[in-house]
């Protein structure tokens, strides 16, 4: 969905509705499940806040599963008329502690900062579960669906020189 800043009445602009973004993510096998955005005018910048649910598919970095992430984003942005000169910028903070991101021309993309909201709120390492057993490093197997009697000698020792130096380090 774009909005031209133009036609964004006095009184704002509220968007709810999913119909008004078939495609929202490059990715189409992510979901946009829920959204509820208000856009206002202050001044020549718009503000969009409210929050946003969308389910995106991943992979758990210990068991290697496919397991889908749900994505619950608050948004806070304020947009800017892009300055001459500039190209793309990385979101900064603004005084009222928004986001800052720009528009081009008279045009908004919504889709595009729904994108970015949900790609910012993707884990660095996906666990399927917090508790996530993960592979054996002996057979390789998941451990999650069969527990296997390999004997995994190696980490005690690991963690043994783990704790001796996390002792010498700590300060008296
Ligand atoms: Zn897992
Ligand atoms: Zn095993």
């Amino acid at each position: 969905m774009i909005i031209r800043v133009s036609e964004i009445p006095a009184e704002g602009l509220r968007v709810e509705r999913l119909e008004a973004f078939p495609n929202p993510f490059p990715d189409p096998s992510w979901t946009l499940e829920a959204l509820s955005l208000f856009v206002e005018k202050d001044g020549v910048e718009v503000l969009v806040t409210g929050r946003l649910a969308a389910r995106v598919p991943l992979t758990c970095s210990r068991c290697l599963e496919a397991f889908t992430f749900r994505v619950i984003a608050e948004v806070g942005t304020r947009f800017a008329p892009r300055p001459f000169g500039r190209a793309e910028e990385q979101s900064e903070l603004t005084a009222d502690d928004l986001e800052l991101d720009f528009y081009a021309g008279d045009l908004l993309e919504l889709d595009r900062l729904i994108h970015t909201e949900t790609v910012l709120r993707l884990p660095m390492k996906p666990l399927c579960r917090d508790e996530c057993r993960g592979l054996c490093p002996v057979c390789g197997g998941n451990r999650n669906a069969t527990p296997c009697a390999c004997e995994v000698r190696l980490p005690d020792l690991r963690l043994a020189a783990l704790k001796t130096l996390a002792e010498r380090m700590t300060p008296r």
